[in-house]
């Protein structure tokens, strides 16, 4: 049927990869694939074969690309895939763009749901999972990192972050001057992979975890929100001159 169709993708076991995602990859028109090599590299390892016209569609182009996809959903009745090399599109991946030009022009868009590292991540945590706030990729720079930490100082809700491993020790000295020694925490690595790992403890515990042995491959913190007492302290520390004028 004329239809994107947004299809999550294993981050790391290819047994995650459902029988629908399967039957669109054999039968799309189009696949729209973050990178087309790793998109033919899945198909082979799930003995998939590619009918549809594979196109390259990433961050760099998905907004040129967006229409011309959707052109073929309305006027040739197109079944058009997204994808991206792992997890759900538009997680930190390509795909809104389509999403918001579909919906602009009343086309019709679905999504064949699957594996998400924040969600698998958030589950195994043990931290409370009933409201959360996913932040995407902690900063690169020192001072935007420690910025946007202090910004987070009095959220109350589990917060996850996607991390790299070659900036994880800073990540972990900033989150352990910023949100301080004693919050409760978990550091997910290689979700789904045979060396699936994850490392619980407070902010303190899991620094000193990742000094004594620096964790590689994927990762996703999760983080305890803040308590009653820390979102109070935030509240009044971040309180303006012009707030108070209004109180
Ligand atoms: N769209 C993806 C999703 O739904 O999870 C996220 C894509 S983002 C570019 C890649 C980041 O996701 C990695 O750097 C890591 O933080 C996280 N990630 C992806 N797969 C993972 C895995 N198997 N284990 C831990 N983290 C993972």
């Amino acid at each position: 049927p004329a239809t994107v169709v947004l299809a999550a993708t294993p981050i790391g076991n290819v047994g995650d990869a459902s029988d629908r995602l399967k039957t669109l990859l054999a039968d799309a028109d189009i696949v729209a694939a973050e990178d087309t090599r790793r998109l033919y590299d899945l198909a082979n390892r799930l003995g998939v074969h590619v009918s549809g016209r594979v196109v390259a569609y990433h961050d760099h182009n998905e907004r040129d690309k967006a229409d011309g996809l959707l052109d073929q959903v309305e006027t040739q009745g197109a079944t058009v895939l997204v994808v991206s090399d792992a997890g759900m599109p538009t997680i930190n991946d390509p795909g809104l763009a389509i999403v918001r030009r579909a919906i602009e022009r009343g086309l019709p868009v679905t999504c064949a749901p699957g594996p998400s590292a924040v969600l698998d991540a958030l589950a195994l945590s043990g931290l409370p999972t009933d409201r959360f706030c996913y932040e995407g990729f902690l900063p690169r720079k020192h001072s935007e990192r420690v910025q946007c930490l202090r910004a987070l100082l009095g959220e109350r809700r589990t917060i996850v972050f996607y991390e790299t491993p070659h900036r994880i020790a800073e990540a972990m000295d900033d989150l352990f001057d910023v949100l301080g020694a004693d919050r409760p925490m978990a550091l997910c690595r290689e979700l789904t992979k045979d060396y699936e790992q994850i490392r619980r403890g407070t902010i303190a515990e899991v620094r000193q975890s990742v000094a004594d042995d620096p964790p590689r491959g994927e990762m996703v913190l999760v983080i305890g929100g803040a308590s009653d007492e820390e979102a109070e302290a935030a509240s009044t520390s971040t309180l303006s001159i012009e707030d108070m004028a209004v109180l």
